[in-house]
């Protein structure tokens, strides 16, 4: 039994002079007393390396996949280090433009956009419109009689490779929601289509081929598969999409966003690939520099069975476990480096037992009530996932840098879940 691993804490985390973490230079169990729990906490400086990793790796082009963590700081701070941002809904799209993100570097995504979706995105002049179906192009043909408007699109191609992840975020096999089948001949049909066609501007092709991808030679298989129709059709550019993984429990180890960036170029040359490349990194970005402080509110030890130690947050800020049984480290803000010799289970406060945060939670002696827990690696969809079940407010989020920090996302409050109430 051994401590929480250094690595999957964030970047600046130190050990500060009583044992406790500091991240950004900030002491945790502080910034939980004047923020309130449950908190999720991101080191802004590895936030802001990582975008600058995506764009050395991928050149001008790649676009930081927001559904992963998004608030108008994230969005703001992603544009200054030279990421374009992906949106996949209107909602999406809002808060882009309100941070104050250039349309232009905005691309949108989604299986079923909405006409409001699709004339907000066209009107304000987004970059490139990532069309997914038949019926999405009747849609924008319907919508142009009507503007005029001619947005910049690529195409979603579905490649056939089917990357090994949970089949939740497994999205480049043919049977997919998601986009024109290549195998099918939807993918030559929709190219067809979209070049005789006065309502947009085809500029190239998009693959995603799903999520928490640990083998960047997936990549190769997805380049190979759409070289020889990236190739023949001369257009211009090419997006592989995201998902490259990160590590979240110990022994998981997972490439950098270098690393995938070196693959997939190389495998675009080996394929004769002469498009402009570029990808859509969500969770790489935002994932291991967040992490989250829940407060223990009640410990039960059942005998013989397991110690049910409970926190002040769920499923509702971390559905991941819940979903996709997803992994998870524990540690003690207080001593951080202290050795995990017990096992317990780490549950939240909603009305279902499913509501784990982590089965086998591993923690040092002594844990009581009113004792700080945390979970590293939550940066990524966690809050922008999350729920208001039981009617419980979401959690703060503070970005901490230089000793310094600020609340980006206020917690909501009971007004808020009043709000919409209107009966
Ligand atoms: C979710 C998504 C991404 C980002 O995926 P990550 O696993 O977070 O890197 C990129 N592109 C598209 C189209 C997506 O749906």
């Amino acid at each position: 039994m051994t401590a929480v691993p250094w690595g999957l804490l964030p970047d600046s985390a130190a050990v500060g002079e009583h044992g406790q973490l500091l991240v950004g230079g900030c002491d945790v169990g502080a910034l939980a007393e004047e923020y309130g729990t449950p908190l999720f906490i991101y080191d802004e400086e590895q936030l802001r390396a990582r975008c600058r990793e995506a764009v050395a790796a991928f050149g001008d082009g790649v676009a930081y996949a927001t559904k992963a963590f998004l608030c108008r700081a994230m969005a703001r701070l992603a544009h200054e280090e030279g990421m374009q941002l992906d949106v996949a809904s209107g909602g999406e799209l809002l808060i882009a433009l309100s941070a104050g993100v250039p349309a232009d570097r905005l691309v949108l995504h989604g299986n079923n956009k909405s006409d409001v979706e699709l004339i907000a995105a066209r009107e304000a002049g987004v970059g490139r419109l990532v069309v997914d179906s038949f019926d999405e192009l009747d849609r924008l043909e319907r919508l142009h009689a009507a503007d005029g408007i001619v947005p910049k699109v690529l195409l979603r191609i579905t490649p056939g490779v089917e990357a090994h992840t949970h089949e939740f975020v497994m999205t480049g096999q043919d049977d997919s929601k998601f986009g024109f089948g290549l195998k099918v001949g939807d993918a030559a049909r929709a190219v067809k289509r979209t070049r005789s066609s006065g309502a947009v501007e085809l500029l190239g092709i998009h693959a995603h081929i799903g999520s928490q991808v640990f083998v960047a030679g997936f990549y190769t298989q997805a380049v190979e598969a759409l070289a020889p129709f990236v190739n023949e059709l001369g257009l211009p550019e090419l997006s592989i999409g995201g998902g490259i993984g990160v590590a979240y429990v110990e022994g998981e180890e997972a490439p950098s966003i270098t690393e995938w960036g070196d693959v997939v170029r190389a495998a675009c040359v080996d394929a004769g690939i002469t498009a402009r490349v570029s990808a859509e990194p969500g969770r790489s970005i935002a994932a291991s520099a967040g992490l989250t402080v829940y407060r223990v509110g009640t410990v039960k030890d059942v005998p013989g069975i397991r110690t049910f130690v409970a926190c002040d947050g769920g499923f509702i800020d971390n559905p991941r476990p819940a979903l996709y049984g997803s992994g998870y480290e524990t540690f003690l803000p207080r001593a951080v480096a202290a050795d995990r010799t017990e096992t317990v289970r780490l549950v939240g406060k909603h009305c279902e037992s499913g509501d784990v945060l982590v089965p086998e939670a591993k923690v040092p002696p002594g844990v009581v009530v009113g004792d700080l827990i945390a979970t590293p690696v939550t940066g990524a969809y966690g809050r922008t996932m999350g729920s208001n079940y039981n009617s419980l407010g979401r959690p703060a989020v503070v970005f901490v840098a230089n000793g310094q920090a600020r609340l980006v996302i206020r917690r909501e409050t009971d007004q808020d879940l009043l709000a919409t109430d209107v009966g």
